[in-house]
């Protein structure tokens, strides 16, 4: 999952970069409105923490500018602690919750991890097709009863995938959404991945969970257990 950072406090949000990071997602980082919005606007992101109190343009502003221009992704912001004026604004301009200062991690990873799902129309952590279970907060895959070890990278797929199960998704954007941009775009290492992925998930290749489309990308098409 790729996520974008818009703070102008550089502790702040580099810290954030670090733990999101840790978390598994892919992270971008703005330190003012301006910078945000442009990236905001360009990047193939999954979801947006936005700080309402940005130099150069508004939180408020950048929120009503992505949503102007057609952009649906979930965005999470960061408001004072006080001010619920602040907090009504900003979802009065498209934002989807918020967090406000000084706040833990964990209360944003889990306001992000339900963004994310509500987004691929799941109402659980716990993501079912078939006898497939993806558990989004223990980061952990079971097929039936018995637990699938997977890497990081593998684990990442699987649940871009599973969110936006029966969804076709491209080669280009799981490796949009699954690397920074440094990270050499190839996209025959998203097929070794996909690979790896059915060989764990279905060794005796009698559930075929992943579907290629050629020329399309992927599809998760294990039918959802637990859609809400
Ligand atoms: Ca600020």
């Amino acid at each position: 999952m790729r996520v974008l950072v818009i703070e102008d406090e550089t502790s702040l949000r580099e810290t954030l970069k670090a733990q999101l990071t840790e978390a598994g997602f892919t992270v971008d980082v703005a330190q003012d409105g301006v910078e945000g919005l442009f990236a905001a606007l360009e990047y193939p992101l999954d979801v947006a923490i936005i700080d309402l109190g940005l130099p150069k343009l508004t939180g408020l502003e950048v929120i009503g500018r992505l949503r102007a221009a057609g952009k649906t992704y979930p965005i999470l912001i960061l408001t004072a602690r006080d001010s619920w004026q602040d907090k009504v604004e900003g979802l009065q301009a498209g934002a989807d919750d918020y967090v406000a200062k000084p706040f833990h991690f964990e209360e944003v990873l889990a306001r992000l991890q339900a963004l994310l799902r509500r987004a691929g129309g799941w109402a659980t952590p716990e993501l079912k097709c078939g006898p497939v279970i993806l558990d989004t907060r223990a980061q952990t895959v079971k097929v039936g009863e018995a637990p699938v070890e997977l890497t990081t990278f593998e684990y990442r797929i699987l649940e871009h995938l599973m969110l936006r199960a029966g969804e076709v998704i491209s080669k280009a954007e799981l490796t949009e959404r699954l690397y920074d941009q440094d990270f050499e775009r190839d996209s025959n290492v998203i097929e070794v991945l996909v690979g790896r992925l059915r060989r764990k998930l279905d060794p005796e290749e009698r559930l075929k969970p992943i579907e290629t489309l050629r020329g399309r990308g992927y599809r998760f098409s294990l039918p959802r257990e637990s859609a809400g």
